[in-house]
């Protein structure tokens, strides 16, 4: 339902609060954020219910501080409101996080192909999610690269998504890919967002930047691109965010 990606300086897990505090208006029924934190490993932590139960989760088991984060508020459409259902979801045995926006017509049919793949594959959630961060962490196994991994999925999945991934062996990194659902990136100074809506990252910065459909963003501390499904660069047009923040 509501989504932020950040990466920057010390402070992920402050930057993806506020931003999902900020897209408490869209309504949802579970919060959850992942970060790499300063092990170097994904950390997670989500939960049913209000924000208000996450924030008790991060104090009572406090996540490293890191530099890279996603966060997302869940309004459930496949499988309950649990705290396993919650996002993000894991891929490529818990290195790679994942959080969607959306609804993946066909994913009953790509969990049977990794079950077919892999009978032992361990699913922890109901959610058409899971099956996309299992299916990015495979691809990221053979690819190792994460924009490349993401842009091979994307295309066999059905629906509307806006889809944002994080890898531990790639820190510094978030990718954010959409398809008939929202997704704008924001540019900050030695720091840039990714928002469902610019409500994400406005207390940060008012540029924003487009990003249109069936495209992919990366984003850096000190870098922006964006290409097509295919990978052709494309050239994203940057505006002002009037809001007062
Ligand atoms: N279909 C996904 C789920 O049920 C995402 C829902 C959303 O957009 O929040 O978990």
């Amino acid at each position: 339902c509501g989504i932020v990606g950040y990466v920057g300086n010390d402070k992920s897990i402050e930057v993806l609060m506020g931003g999902l505090r900020r897209l408490e208006y869209r309504g949802y029924d579970s919060a959850g954020i992942a970060v790499i934190d300063d092990s170097g490993a994904v950390g997670t932590r989500k939960k049913s219910g209000k924000l208000q139960e996450l924030v008790d989760e991060l104090a009572e088991h406090p996540l490293g501080n890191g530099r890279t984060g996603i966060g997302h508020t869940r309004w459930a459409t496949h499988g309950g409101p649990t705290d396993g259902n919650a996002h993000p979801h894991l891929g490529d045995d818990g290195k790679l996080a994942l959080i969607h926006n959306g609804i993946i017509e066909n994913f009953a049919e790509l969990k049977q192909e990794l079950l077919d793949e892999d009978p032992d594959t361990v699913f922890l959630s109901e959610t058409d999610s899971e099956v996309a961060a299992l299916l990015v962490g495979r691809a990221y196994r053979e690819k190792r690269d994460l924009a490349e991994a993401l842009r091979s999925v994307v295309d066999r999945l059905h629906g509307a998504f806006t889809l944002l991934v994080m890898h531990q062996d790639q820190p510094g990194v978030v990718v954010g890919a959409r398809r008939n659902s929202p997704l704008v990136i924001g540019l900050g100074d030695g720091e840039n967002f990714l928002g469902s809506d610019v409500a994400a990252f406005v207390e940060h910065t008012h540029r924003a930047m487009e990003i249109g459909q069936d495209q992919l963003a990366i984003i850096t501390t000190d870098s922006v691109t964006v290409t097509d499904f295919d990978g052709n660069p494309v050239v994203a047009k940057e505006f002002e965010v009037a809001w007062d923040a």
